[in-house]
């Protein structure tokens, strides 16, 4: 897609994303989900409590733009400003943090396809939004499908993956268009009884398809990234893969799929816990042959400990920065393959896991 204005600063933005040690906050909860979180500290759901939360992560000070390359905002908190009156984006900017947006309106069953199959919606008028949110400050974009895997029942079925793969397609397209960068996400999720090789021969067929997808609508891989589940195996079939299993089958799966045009595979972490999505991160960047930045995008391994640490109180912000400061410091490390393994606690070995995850 070369016609585009923002060619060579979309390249620019994906990659400053994802240079060495850095990764993505994924803090675009919907207002529903974020509710979900404060009801776990007992605290209420209203616009004071949201600004209040996102202001405690985007204010932290010191090395956190070492960690963290780019921060994913809900339209609300994109509007946010802080206690000075200076808008959010305006802020990470300033510490050399780049702005994102989550821009799907979420999912819908899709007619005649397998039970809880779902296509995502949004792209209507996507074009004049992007537009509103680059001028506001945003420079990428996230866009999340969802997959689930039913080895007995066939799922995900050819219909599912045939959409979804289309939609974020053209939501990709879009948004270089209009000048910022796609963070594709085709999720599919952890739930069920499947094996670890099934979620691999899977992810792979799925993955597949994107990019066939997104060849199809000339985006330019340049200037976008993927954020892939890790090939694991299903919740309810066995204990968790040991890391060294897990980046094995993840990295072949990516390895047989993904273009090394692509600048950065940026992870979901899926309901794995804190410790998890850290360790199998550090072990598949151990790994040889891997043409992109292998990296992470995670919410709830990222934010559990530290909305525990917060509890709704001011009292306790500098303590809950300080548990972010670790928790992306940890997973710097393990994007560079020298994450040395912590002490389990009650709160980073907790599961993070929601049947049916919404976003
Ligand atoms: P989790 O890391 O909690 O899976 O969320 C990441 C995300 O942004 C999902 O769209």
């Amino acid at each position: 897609m070369s016609h585009t204005k923002y060619h060579q600063e979309l390249i620019a933005t994906a990659k400053a994303i994802v240079a060495p040690g850095k990764g993505i906050l994924a803090a675009d909860e919907s207002t529903g989900t974020i509710g979900n979180r404060f009801q776990k500290i007992n605290l209420e759901n209203n616009e004071p409590n949201r600004r209040a939360y996102r202001d405690l992560l985007i204010n932290t000070e010191g090395d956190i733009n070492k960690f963290i390359g780019g921060v994913i905002l809900y339209e609300e908190t994109l509007y946010q400003k802080d206690d000075n009156g200076t808008p959010f984006p305006e802020i990470l900017k300033k510490k050399g943090i780049i702005t994102g947006i989550k821009v799907d309106k979420g999912t819908v069953q899709i007619p005649g396809a397998g039970e809880g199959e779902t296509a995502t919606q949004g792209l209507d008028g996507l074009a004049d939004r992007c537009k509103k949110y680059y001028e506001a400050g945003a420079r990428f974009a996230k866009w999340r499908a969802v997959l689930k895997i039913d080895v007995p029942k066939g799922l995900p079925s050819q219909l599912a993956i045939t959409e979804n793969a289309h939609t974020l397609a053209r939501y990709a397209a879009i948004c270089q268009e209009n000048g910022l960068v796609p963070i594709v996400e085709p999720e599919i999720l952890m739930d069920g009884t499947h094996t670890i090789e099934d979620s691999a021969v899977i992810t792979e067929k799925v993955l597949a398809a994107v990019f066939k997808a997104l060849n199809d609508h000339h985006i330019l891989l340049e200037g976008a990234l993927l954020k892939p589940n890790m090939v694991l195996n299903g919740t309810t079939n066995a204990q968790p893969a040991a890391p060294e299993r897990v980046a094995e089958l993840t990295v072949r799966t990516l390895q047989r799929t993904v273009p090394p045009a692509l600048p950065g595979i940026v992870f979901l972490s899926g309901g794995q816990t804190e410790l998890e999505a850290t360790a199998n991160l550090n072990a598949m960047n151990l790994l040889p042959n891997r043409p992109w930045s292998v990296s992470f995008s995670y919410g709830r391994a990222l934010q559990a400990s530290i909305i525990a640490t917060w509890k709704g109180s001011s009292d306790n912000i500098e303590a809950a920065r300080k548990v972010y400061m670790h928790r992306a410091l940890c997973n710097s490390l393990a994007q560079l393959g020298k994450y040395p393994g912590e002490e389990a606690t009650a709160t980073n070995s907790q599961s993070l896991f929601v049947a049916n995850y919404k976003y």
